[in-house]
């Protein structure tokens, strides 16, 4: 039976933030998640936008730790972990001078949580500064310190320095039952192994409920929200030069247009309460009410910009996060109700269960050999010429392109499985390949194949997304010359 200091369930951006968190420390620290890889839940299906802190009340934890997050994000782990990160900025419009209260009161509520450089803009300042908003929009709040990030490039950074300062992460390992021993701590079943630690931390998603409910803690519910979310051809990635948000709902920060990291521009998301946890389709309702809401605000856009689709599913407990150590279950902390601002406040959250645990007997004693700096990855994409072509001279595997669309070379595929990408969506989270407008029709059988040679794998048995998502069923219906006439 394997021990640790503190198991973690989930490794998605909260339970890799605290996995990282915990690994200044001379502990011992398991991650286990039910998925193939990390980043294949809410965590992956996301804006991926790193708020200002505003929109949220100035008594909330939520809006507390988005700020913090925001700060921790943009003053440290971008470059410690070499994320890719954009400071772009933010503003709220309004599209009627009666709004101008509202926007004011957004200002105030976001001073008192600490957001800084807040300012009210009017029409002459946008005409200057976004010049393709529509007639309609009067004025709006700009927020300087809102930016964008890559949401699973985020979580593979964080998990990979973890494990870099010696965490476990197990995948594969779905967690079934929660037994107390007497003596105290918890034994977890996860994937027919037993895992035992003295303390739990739940960090699971849209199943954070259920994990509670199984350590014993009082109960409380999960109810996704879903999202849909509409990826822009990126010759509309000069579209807007920050992220756009009309004013919020009661529900969620309304239908915005987004930049990404990886220049496509994105429209969405919708809010819509919903019982199936694993119900990520998208419709033909949703879509209209993306377009209406980001025409309204950028009247140049149309349908037939929409290279590809998702959803997401918040995972929604009240109106604000859980964070907190369970009595009824002692050493139990539950992270959960993570909805948005989840992905900005992570690190903010991951500081505040390092503290909970130590004020419950957790000896938190730094690490010496503490390795706070991860390589940034090279993603070809994003490197001027010039740095190409040192890259090509220096490994000629550079120079070979595997996906076309999203420039992706089969050193960076080889690169993403050493650092751990097992599937085939692992790699595309990792370096875009398959990301395209071709959505891999062109590089699969390619990756496939350097896949087969890094792993070491037969061809049945690379997935997709993990079991039962297997490609090639039969060998011999695919013949490895025909992998090999495809490189
Ligand atoms: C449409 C949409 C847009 C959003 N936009 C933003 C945004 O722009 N900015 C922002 O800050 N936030 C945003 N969010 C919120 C953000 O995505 C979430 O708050 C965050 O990703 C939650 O991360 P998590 O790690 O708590 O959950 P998850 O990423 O779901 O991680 C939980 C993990 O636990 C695992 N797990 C579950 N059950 C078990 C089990 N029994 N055993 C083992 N493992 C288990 C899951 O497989 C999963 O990997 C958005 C959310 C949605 C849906």
């Amino acid at each position: 039976m394997m021990t640790a200091d503190v198991i973690i369930v989930g490794a998605g951006v909260t339970g890799a933030a605290i996995a990282r968190e915990l690994s200044r420390y001379k502990l011992s620290v398991l991650v286990l998640e039910k998925e193939a890889e990390p980043a294949f839940g809410v965590s992956k299906s996301n804006s991926g936008i790193i708020h200002a802190g505003t929109q949220n009340p100035p008594n909330s934890l939520k809006g507390w730790l988005a700020v913090e997050g925001n700060r921790l994000i943009r003053e440290e782990l971008a470059a410690d972990l070499g994320l890719d990160f954009a400071r772009c900025g933010q503003l709220i419009v309004v599209f009627d001078p009666a709004d101008l209260p509202e926007l004011e009161k957004i200002k105030k509520d976001g001073e008192a949580l600490g957001v800084r450089g807040l300012e009210i803009v009017d029409r002459a300042w946008l005409d200057a500064n976004e010049p393709n908003l529509g007639p309609e929009v009067k004025a709006a709040l700009l927020a300087p310190s809102a930016g964008i990030i890559s949401p699973y490039r985020f979580v593979y950074a964080l998990v990979e320095n973890a494990v870099k300062n010696g965490a476990v992460l197990k995948t594969s390992r779905k967690v079934t039952a929660i037994r107390r021993p007497a003596a105290g701590g918890f034994e977890v079943v996860a994937g027919g192994e037993v895992f035992r630690a003295r303390f739990l931390v739940n960090a699971a998603g849209l199943y954070a409920d259920e994990i509670s409910a199984l350590a014993g803690a009082p109960a409380f519910k999960i109810t996704p929200r879903k999202g849909e979310e509409y990826l822009l051809d990126k010759k509309r990635g000069h579209i807007s030069n920050r992220i756009l948000f009309p004013l919020p709902s009661g529900t969620s920060k309304g239908i915005l247009i987004i930049k990404t990291s990886d220049g496509n521009p994105m429209i969405g998301p919708t809010a819509r309460d919903t019982a199936d946890k694993e119900d990520l389709s998208t419709s033909d309702e949703g879509l209209a009410e993306v377009l209406a809401g980001a025409r309204r605000m950028i009247p140049s856009l149309s349908k037939s910009d929409i290279i590809a689709y998702f959803s997401g599913l918040r995972p929604v407990s009240g109106k604000d996060f859980i964070i907190r150590h369970e009595d009824g279950a002692p050493g139990l902390v539950n992270a959960a109700g993570i909805q948005s601002p989840g992905l900005t406040s992570a690190p903010a959250i991951a500081v505040m269960v390092a503290d909970i645990l130590k004020k419950h007997g957790l000896g938190l004693e730094p690490r010496e050999n503490f390795h706070r700096l991860r390589p940034r990855p090279v993603h070809l994409f994003q490197v001027p010429p010039e740095e190409t072509r040192r890259l090509i001279a220096k490994n000629p595997a550079y120079g070979d392109i595997v996906c076309r669309c999203e420039l992706v070379s089969a050193q960076e595929i080889r690169d993403a499985l050493k650092r751990g990408a097992r599937t085939l969506d692992g790699v595309k989270f990792r370096t875009r390949a398959q990301a395209g407008r071709c959505h891999g029709g062109f590089c699969t059988t390619r990756i496939l194949k350097i896949m087969r040679e890094e792993l070491g794998f037969p061809v049945t048995a690379l997935t997709k997304r993990g079991p039962g998502s297997e490609l090639i069923k039969d060998e011999r219906k695919w013949p490895s010359e025909e992998l090999d006439r495809s490189s």
